[in-house]
């Protein structure tokens, strides 16, 4: 399991780190839980940037092109298949990250079985949040409160986490996609209002989250790569 995080702001109230911590911790805990129940799986140290073209103009955001991240991945899974790995996960917690192109252009030259998860994906946000929040929100700060607690700056100094939309219909509803400006969507660099966060909200949130991948990860350590379909 290869976790990916990034290295940007989150809000006032969030370290830079946030999403490599989350998903480091993520990751440590499915691989444990799979681990007790049988399956033989390691868990890489994450890889700590992420793709930031919409924030270059954020400081100390740090940016790694899709390539170069392409280019990692290759090395990583190249650097592991002679040793008898047979898949590899990449456990992504950015959404600026997108591991599938990649993957699709990496699996015909490598002989593990290649696949990716977004954690925050892995259950439904809505069941734990009444706003989740995009970015530095409710979710993201309840996790934080549950995993690194000592790295939560008070409440009271975040801002409100206020987004602005496209104007453009499809873009807004998502039938259509583009790269948000960070900058000119978000004062405080958060989206979503982190006001609502509780270290028992992410505990619930990351209790169910680390249930979902490790169950992905027992199923998939059991899977004969060569016999995927039914
Ligand atoms: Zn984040």
């Amino acid at each position: 399991v290869l976790p990916w995080g990034a290295t940007e702001a989150h809000n006032y109230h969030l370290p830079y780190g946030t999403d490599t911590i989350e998903t480091e911790h993520i990751a440590a805990s499915a691989g444990a839980r799979a681990w007790d129940a049988g399956a033989r799986v390691a868990v890489l140290p994450a890889i700590p940037f992420g793709v930031q073209t919409g924030q270059l103009d954020v400081p100390f955001c740090v940016n790694l092109n899709p390539t170069t991240q392409a280019a990692v991945l290759g090395d990583i899974v190249r650097a592991l298949a002679p040793h008898g790995v047979r898949k590899v996960v990449v456990l992504n917690g950015h959404g600026g990250n997108d591991f599938r192109w990649m993957i699709r252009e990496l699996q015909p030259h490598v002989t593990p079985f290649l696949c990716t998860m977004n954690w925050y994906n892995a259950v439904r946000a809505a069941d734990f949040f009444d706003e989740p929040g995009d970015h530095a929100g409710a979710l993201e700060t309840s996790v934080m409160l549950h995993v690194a607690p000592a790295l939560v700056r008070p409440l009271a100094e975040a801002g409100p986490g206020h987004a602005k939309r496209f104007r453009v219909a499809a873009l807004r509803d998502g039938t259509a996609w583009a790269q948000r400006a960070w900058t000119r969507v978000t004062d405080d660099t958060g989206v979503g209002n982190p006001a609502a966060a509780t270290a028992a909200r992410g505990a619930a949130f990351c209790d169910a989250v680390v249930r979902a991948v490790a169950t992905f990860l027992i199923e998939l350590a059991a899977s004969d790569p060569d016999d995927l379909y039914a």
